[in-house]
C-alpha cells in the first residue's frame, strides 16, 4: 500500500460526508420524509451505491403530484433518495437519477431552486420546461439519449396529466 492511498482515504470519507450534508437539506430530508410516509403503505426499499432507492406505496402519491409546471413523473431524485412508481421504472431510469444525485451534491440547497428557475427560463423562451432544462438535458445526454426537439416524444401537457398516475411518455426528474 503506498503511503498516497493512506493519505488519500480519510480526505475520501471527509469529501463524501461533506457530499452528503450539502445535499441534505432540503433535498434528501424531504425524499426521507416521502420515503417515511411509504413505511406504512407497502413502499420497498433498498439502498444502493449510497443511495435510498424507494417504490411503491404512499411515495407514488408523491410522483403523481410531480414538479411544478412539468408534472407528475416515474421517478424523481430528492438529494440521497430516489423514488420511483415501481423496480422496473427504478432499473431503467438508474443512470439519470443517478446523474441527478451528482447534481444535487454539487447545487445542494440551491438545486431545486435552480432547477426550477431553469425550467421556467426554457418556458418564457418558449422552450420545453423539461427537456429543454439544464439538469435534464445533462442526465438525458449521460445516459446516452439527448433528446433534441425534433426527436423528443411528445409531452403529456400538465392538465391532462394531474389525472394520470404515469406520464404517458418516458421522462422522469
Ligand atoms: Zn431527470
Amino acid at each position: 500500500m503506498s503511503s498516497a492511498s493512506l493519505v488519500g482515504a480519510p480526505a475520501d470519507t471527509t469529501l463524501r460526508l461533506a457530499r452528503y450534508a450539502w445535499a441534505f437539506f432540503p433535498n434528501t430530508l424531504i425524499g426521507l420524509l416521502v420515503a417515511l410516509v411509504g413505511l406504512f403503505t407497502r413502499s420497498r426499499y433498498a439502498l444502493r451505491d449510497g443511495v435510498l432507492e424507494v417504490h411503491g406505496g404512499a411515495s407514488n402519491w408523491f410522483l403523481k403530484i410531480g414538479i411544478p409546471g412539468i408534472g407528475p413523473m416515474p421517478a424523481m431524485t430528492l438529494g440521497h433518495v430516489v423514488i420511483a412508481v415501481d423496480q422496473a421504472t427504478l432499473d431503467r431510469w438508474r443512470v439519470h437519477e443517478r446523474v441527478h444525485v451528482r447534481q444535487f451534491e454539487a447545487w445542494g440547497p440551491l438545486m431545486l431552486p435552480a432547477m426550477l428557475a431553469s425550467a421556467l427560463c426554457q418556458s418564457i423562451q418558449g422552450r420545453d420546461p423539461y427537456y429543454d432544462n439544464l439538469f435534464e438535458r445533462e442526465a438525458y445526454a449521460v445516459e446516452g439519449s439527448p433528446y433534441e426537439a425534433s426527436t423528443r416524444p411528445r409531452r403529456t401537457n400538465v392538465a391532462d396529466s394531474a389525472t394520470t398516475v404515469v406520464p404517458t411518455v418516458e421522462q422522469a426528474a
